[in-house]
């Protein structure tokens, strides 16, 4: 489903959500067998059903689809064309997120845990993820999210690294705990195990939270003014740290906002909201100390994804 974005100006600008329906049992090239799928990845699909229900109604400031891509487990076939077309059409992704094995909350080990969000530190797809994180706690209380720094998971991968080869930035968002005998698996019992990635595994409540947390992220990208441009972080080799940026031509900001964290972090630890201004010297603050970026805000707290400094200035 795609919800367009009325703005003229930024009518090619779009936010991409995927869950992959392919599922494969343990013989990658067998297509007979039955291979459920239920976690990875029907858990993604039905995310992509459930927040296209959600926002049906919505007029977000740019496009948003919501998609069922195919072939992922035969090397990300369906959003490797969806990306490819997406930027030959000249379509600029702002943030695409891939939901892939995302309703399981019981490792393998039995540990019952939250989840992990996937992908490599201040670069576009690193500030889309905390921007996941800071957001979606907010939208699914109780929700922890972790922003992993890398690109997924150890000899893995899923339909994000299609839409990061295209240039965009792209998070995977998964489960914290996984079960091996669930993914991937014909299903069977051996010696009294179960093996099969079926429904009963399914986390219903716990796929929900995560849901919840996704969708008020898309949404409160997909309703945000157009973000600063052309960041420039100057003051090295001085007191005082000094940034400068071009606030675009948007009547929906409200205000810039200014994010820091020491720099041994990984999550954004102050903001300040600095009035419709395009620059700020903060004295005494050494710029080798600190990571910052600049967004832009609604009125309503709709916040662009924060912008890290692209160049050195004065
Ligand atoms: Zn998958």
């Amino acid at each position: 489903m795609v919800l367009p974005g009325p703005d003229a100006a930024r009518a090619k600008q779009a936010i991409v959500m995927t869950g992959h329906y392919d599922s494969i049992p343990s013989d990658v090239m067998d297509p007979k067998t039955d291979a459920p799928g239920a976690i990875d990845d029907a858990s993604g699909v039905s995310m992509a059903l459930s927040m296209a229900a959600a926002l049906r109604n919505e007029e977000p400031a740019v496009s948003v689809y919501f998609v069922a891509v195919a072939g992922e487990e035969q090397g990300l076939i369906g959003s490797q064309h969806l990306a490819r077309r997406l930027k030959s059409e000249g379509v600029e992704v702002l943030a695409m997120t891939s939901v892939d094995i995302a309703g399981n909350s019981e490792g393998q080990d039995g540990v019952r845990e939250r989840l992990a969000l996937g992908n490599e530190n201040d670069g576009p797809a690193r500030e889309w993820a905390r921007y996941v994180q800071r957001v979606g706690e907010l939208y699914s209380s109780g929700l922890k999210l972790r922003v992993m720094l890398r690109r997924d998971r150890i000899s893995r991968g899923s339909d994000h690294m299609s839409f990061a080869h295209e240039g965009f930035a792209a998070v995977r968002l998964s489960e914290a705990r996984e079960n091996y005998r669930g993914q991937h698996q014909t299903p069977r019992t051996e010696n009294g195990v179960r093996f099969g990635d079926e429904l009963w595994r399914f986390d219903a409540p716990y796929a929900a939270r995560m849901c919840k947390a996704l969708v008020g992220a898309i949404a409160a990208l997909a309703f945000a003014p157009a973000p600063p441009q052309e960041v420039t972080l100057g003051g090295a080799n001085s007191p005082d740290a000094k940034l400068r940026w071009k606030l675009p031509d948007d009547p929906r900001i409200a205000t810039a906002v200014l994010y820091r964290r020491p720099a041994d972090r990984i999550a954004w630890e102050r903001m300040v909201a600095l009035g419709k201004v395009s620059e700020v010297v903060l004295p005494s603050v050494n710029t080798d100390d600190w990571f910052f970026a600049v967004s832009t805000q609604d009125a309503a707290g709709n916040e662009s994804i924060p912008q890290a400094p692209l160049a050195v200035g004065r």
